[in-house]
């Protein structure tokens, strides 16, 4: 499994510069991730949510309210109109010299049915009103509870907007040096590596670190490492557990932000 067909020569100046390039995919592709997963984002997704309970709610109570609104000024009319009426009736009354005592006594009677049905109308629109007044406070605490919910949606909006603009100035500067370090790589190698990366993972190219794969995080064998370091400088090797082009790096060289093995404990 040593296989010479997986060393391919290229310069080691084109090796550095893959490196380069696999650490700066790697910081834009940390860029991309920090931005899609903005805290802001998903506080606001939840304020959006409680936003819409508050509206619903709020519909609710409104279809309520205007039920027992329209009740009430049906009752009203109902009210106005028995006034109305017994008012006719009492003023016919004291006006009615001559009337026959039989007809008097009719409006009489009828007065007094009015005045208990008004009665009647008077409880009856009272008993709406009590039905209205939870309801009225329900609704003012609502509307302030959706203010403060759309106020604080415009802070995070605000805020949000804010870290994403900082987020894409710095990846309009990797995006840049990205193409920078993607020329220097010759084609070949660059689309092996774009192969690669694109089926690994976001990441084609790994650091040989000591007996280690800053790839898979794998030691390799110590042969097949000692094989490796004493490659003609340039050669593309592959790693046998992963697949990834394996540049082999001093300890000097490998602090950089490409991903390496956590340090034991
Ligand atoms: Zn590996």
């Amino acid at each position: 499994m040593t296989g010479e067909g997986r060393a391919t020569g290229a310069s080691e100046r084109a090796l550095d510069a893959l490196l380069e390039l696999q650490d700066l995919d790697t910081a834009i592709s940390q860029l991309e991730h920090r931005k899609a997963a903005l805290p802001e984002r998903q506080l606001l997704a939840g304020v959006a949510a409680a936003l819409r309970g508050v509206e619903d709610r709020v519909s609710e109570v409104e279809t309520s309210r205007a039920a027992l609104v329209e009740h009430q000024e049906a009752l009203e009319s109902e009210i106005a109109a028995a006034t109305a009426r017994r008012e006719l009736l009492e003023q016919r009354m004291y006006a009615a010299r001559g009337t026959p005592a039989r007809e008097l006594q009719a409006m009489d009677e009828e007065i007094r049915h009015l005045r208990e049905r008004q009665g009647a109308l008077e409880d009856a629109e009272l008993e709406v009103m009590v039905a209205l007044e939870p309801l009225d406070s329900e609704r003012a605490a609502l509307q302030a509870e959706s203010a403060a919910l759309g106020t604080e949606a415009a802070r995070l909006r605000s805020a949000l907007a804010e870290a994403e603009a900082e987020i894409d100035a710095e990846l309009a500067v990797q995006r840049v040096a990205r193409t920078a370090a993607a020329d220097a790589v010759p084609e070949d190698l660059r689309s092996r590596y774009d192969a690669l990366r694109a089926r690994l993972g976001g990441i084609g190219a790994a650091r040989l670190v000591g007996n280690r794969c800053s790839g898979c995080h794998l030691e390799l064998p110590s042969m097949e490492v000692d094989r490796i370091r004493h490659l003609a400088p340039g050669t593309v090797v592959t790693c046998e557990q992963c697949g990834r082009i394996l540049v082999p790096t001093s300890s000097a060289t490998a602090g950089s932000s490409a991903p390496r093995p956590s340090p034991p404990g």
